[in-house]
């Protein structure tokens, strides 16, 4: 009896390695058919994309609306709010901004004109020092709007003291001036101390508005490693109103308004 059913239990242990062994068989050449179907669906997949991306590219160009943003990225609807003025887009002469006032805040010079913002900026600039002040932050006004006028006169003063080629790294032609289009501020800390100087790079308030401005529809204008994009050093006082929607999208990308134009609004 015993040798029997050794040999049972051998016979029944060997029929089990004979199961084992096709069973084995199954799941690998499972595992194979369904790695096949996975890189084939795969590749498919891949084709797809290309396909698709390849059509997205032929269908963009020129047959979009000027000044619209592509259908990947928030509709953020372009005014004159917007606008690009930098060394290669200008304003005419002639050109004086909408709805001039002066915003309730400090300002660290008193002449008149350059007080001067759209109302739609100087609203939200209000708003925006009323902040920085709730955070213990007070600012000063330095510059707002520069008739073409003024800019000539700046221009050609900063071109006889550091020659054009300095010059024209941190102040514009007459009719390319950010300040023309009184979208615009140069802002400083409540002493005026380092008002547009380098030196309000590291400070308090330099740092606030760089993490803040964005919520009131503004923009660091000059961020630093920027100048081949933007043409100018960095200026950590220049802030530029482009309205909300479209100053927290270059806030959140880290991109200049040169970018935003490039990549993001279709010509
Ligand atoms: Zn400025």
């Amino acid at each position: 009896m015993e040798p029997r059913s050794r040999r049972a239990s051998r016979q029944k242990k060997s029929d089990n390695n004979g199961i084992g062994k096709i069973a084995a068989v199954i799941v690998v050449s499972t595992l194979l058919i369904g790695l096949a179907i996975f890189f084939a669906i795969n590749q498919e997949d891949k084709g797809a994309k290309n396909a698709s991306e390849e059509t997205k590219k032929e269908t963009t160009p020129s047959t979009t609306e000027p000044t619209k943003p592509s259908s990947s990225e928030p509709q953020i609807e372009l005014t004159e709010i917007q606008m690009l003025v930098n060394k290669e887009h200008g304003l005419d002469e002639d050109y004086v901004p909408p709805d001039l006032i002066v915003p309730k805040i400090k300002f660290v010079y008193q002449t008149a004109e350059i007080k001067q913002m759209q109302r739609v900026a100087a609203e939200s600039l209000e708003k925006m020092f009323e902040a920085a002040k709730q955070d213990g932050l007070p600012l000063a006004g330095v510059s707002g709007y520069r008739s073409y006028k003024t800019q000539k006169i700046l221009y050609n003063n900063y071109v006889k003291r550091d020659g054009q080629e300095a010059a024209d790294r941190y102040s514009a032609k007459p009719g390319h001036s950010e300040h023309m289009t009184g979208l615009t501020m140069d802002i400083a800390g409540y002493s005026g101390k380092c008002a547009a100087s380098d030196c309000f790079h590291n400070t308090k308030e330099a740092q606030w508005l760089k993490d803040n401005a964005y919520k009131y529809g503004f923009i660091l204008r000059y961020p630093p490693g920027k100048e081949e994009i933007t043409g100018y050093k960095h200026e950590s006082w220049h802030y530029r109103y482009v309205g909300e929607p479209l100053a927290k999208f270059i806030y959140e990308k880290q991109i200049t308004l040169e970018e935003y134009y490039e990549t993001y609004a279709k010509k």
